[in-house]
């Protein structure tokens, strides 16, 4: 499972449309009450990060940092990371102000001011979990038209907190040992204007965490993994589920659901090799 369960879920603040949970609840109690549901069943959860994998060769070859495992059948659900802006004083200051992760690192902005980057839901969702600390918030879009669902967009524009910078890009993130601006630019007129600030959260999408296949497993152009209606991949025996294949919908309650008909195909799979079927 990695380092810790749950993955992006678990940073989540409230996952208000998982289905059950009429009142929401947060990523980390979900993710915890999956774990628990899945031990129950007697899943034995491994804390270890994978190095390589080798699918030339059966039973399939899967190395962490000290062990290896010999599996009859893998399921593929690395997830997805988010996407970084690529400019420069960004990775200079991750953990000095620049963050892809509000429910992580929010609570150090109290009474301070946050941009966001990014019109998605993400940077809407966030934005609205941040205003629960800072005491400014301004979202710096790209476009002058949002990307993210209508009710996270009127509930963003009913927050006076919010403030929306649009046609504009962060240039640079600019400070000496910490955030202390981002230099932004107009995308229509070219304007250069710097706007202080205390911290930036990033959320211009996902990449899916598929280093670890290329090369051995077909990948689509964005490289995700490329599965059939059953969660299968090309390779016979190896299926993927979650984020690490889905470009398009990036949602709980859809990972969740293909994880379960991954589950399924994969038992299928093994039942049909060992002739029991
Ligand atoms: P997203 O929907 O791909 O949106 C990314 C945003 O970042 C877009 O507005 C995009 O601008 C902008 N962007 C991309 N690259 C950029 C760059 N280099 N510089 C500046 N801006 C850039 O990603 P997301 O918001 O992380 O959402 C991912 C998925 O999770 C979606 O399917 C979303 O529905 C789902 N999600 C749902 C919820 C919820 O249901 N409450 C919450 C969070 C996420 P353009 O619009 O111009 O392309």
């Amino acid at each position: 499972v990695g380092p810790a369960p749950g993955g992006q879920a678990a940073t989540t603040d409230k996952m208000e449309n998982f289905p059950g949970f009429p009142e929401g609840i947060a990523g980390q109690a979900l993710a915890s009450l999956i774990q628990e549901q899945a031990e129950g069943f007697g899943a034995r959860l491994i804390y270890d990060e994978v190095a390589a994998v080798d699918f030339s060769q059966r039973p399939f070859k899967i190395t962490t940092y000290d062990r290896e495992y010999r599996a009859k059948a893998v399921i593929i659900a690395t997830g997805a990371k988010p996407r970084r802006l690529g400019v420069p004083g960004e990775d200079r200051f991750i953990g000095r102000g620049v963050s892809f992760c509000a429910t992580c690192d929010g609570f150090f902005y109290r009474d301070k001011t946050v941009v966001v980057v990014g019109g998605g839901d993400s940077a809407l969702d966030e934005s609205q979990f941040l205003a629960k600390f800072a005491q400014k918030i301004y979202i710096v879009h790209r476009r002058d038209k949002l990307r993210a669902t209508k009710h996270l967009q009127e509930r963003a524009f009913a927050n006076p907190k919010i403030e929306f910078i649009f046609n504009s890009v962060v240039e640079e993130v600019v400070g000496e040992e910490k955030v202390e601006g981002v230099r932004l630019r107009r995308v229509d007129t070219g304007e250069i204007t710097l706007l202080p600030t205390d911290g930036v959260f990033v959320y211009i999408g996902l990449d899916p965490n598929t280093r670890l296949f290329e090369g051995q497993i077909a990948l689509d152009n964005q490289k995700y993994i490329i599965t059939d209606k059953r969660q299968c991949t090309n390779i016979p025996g190896v299926f993927a589920a979650g984020d690490v294949q889905d470009p398009n919908f990036r949602q709980v309650v859809i990972a969740a659901g293909t994880g379960a008909a991954a589950a399924i195909a994969a038992e299928h799979y093994l039942s049909e090799q060992e002739g029991v079927r």
